[in-house]
């Protein structure tokens, strides 16, 4: 069974984002729990907590499909220890903070070297962090999201991703999720059946399906290879529809959230009901 949804808003609170969701008629969703531009955050209160999981039973959608990502300054790769020290303690709190929601995912891109440390020594202080978060937590598990390898960061081909999975201690705790939109403009073709086929079974080669936690469904506004990240309605871009219609019908793609992060939530509705029909 597939799972889709988008990243809906938590704007007035976190207990609002199920309610988002079921709205555009999502079995799935992410979200920030808190500030995905700011450091700091106020805890979540009691009535916040409660609130989220009525709501989500409300909207009748399981925990395990729920697919939170963190602040987008948080960098577990980074190459000074201040900056590295600051990100990792960002980064428990987010996994606490998932903990009190009783959600088992947390979605986060991997790094950046900011050009100070080579890739496999800033991949190394990324599986660090996440061994040195998941001791201090229960339940949740790490989710390292492919990246469009923008500037100085980590994380945009599947050899990136095995490496940080290799250095983790608690297997069963990390995972990846793939991004269609960073998948591409990183270098890997999804445009024909045959390119998906071709680049799902690298990633199988190099990854692992058993890894596979989560996708994230955009179309691209740049080509193949650009390296720039961003997304574009699906059908859209550079990607068409051949890749979404593929994803569903693959069994490899069951029981994981997969997340719209299209520009035009609009359409999120439209989007999903599109894809649902694709089975
Ligand atoms: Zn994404
Ligand atoms: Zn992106």
């Amino acid at each position: 069974m597939k799972y889709v949804g988008a990243h809906v808003s938590a704007s007035g609170g976190v207990q609002n984002a199920p309610l988002n969701a079921q709205a555009i008629g999502a079995r799935a969703f992410a979200l920030f729990t808190k500030n995905q531009r700011q450091w700091r955050a106020k805890p979540l209160s009691m009535e916040a907590i409660e609130a989220f999981r009525e709501n989500l039973q409300a909207a009748d959608i399981n925990a395990r499909h729920v697919l939170p990502h963190d602040s987008y300054l948080i960098n577990l790769g980074h190459p000074e220890p201040e900056g590295l020290e600051k990100s990792r303690n960002a980064f428990l709190e987010e996994m606490q903070r998932c903990e009190q929601l009783g959600l088992s995912l947390l979605n986060f891109h991997p790094g950046a070297t900011l050009r100070k440390i080579d890739e496999t020594e800033s991949l190394q202080l990324v599986a660090d962090s996440i061994n040195w978060v998941l001791e201090q937590t229960k339940g949740v598990t790490a989710v390292i999201e492919n990246t469009a390898g923008q500037g100085s960061t980590l994380g945009y081909c599947f050899e990136h991703l095995a490496e940080i999975i290799d250095g983790v201690e608690d297997k069963s705790r990390v995972g990846v999720c793939l991004d269609t939109c960073h998948t591409f403009v990183s270098g890997y073709d999804l445009r024909t059946a045959e390119a998906c086929d071709e680049t799902f079974s690298q990633f199988e080669t190099t990854v692992g399906f058993g890894y596979l936690r989560g996708m994230h469904l955009n179309d691209s506004k740049p080509d193949l290879g650009a390296r720039v990240d961003r997304h574009h309605s699906l059908g859209q871009g550079k990607l068409g529809w051949e890749v979404f219609r593929y994803i569903m019908r693959d069994d490899r793609f069951d029981d994981i959230p997969m997340v719209l992060e299209t520009i035009d939530e609009m359409l999120w509705a439209g989007e999903i009901q599109a894809l649902y029909g694709f089975q």
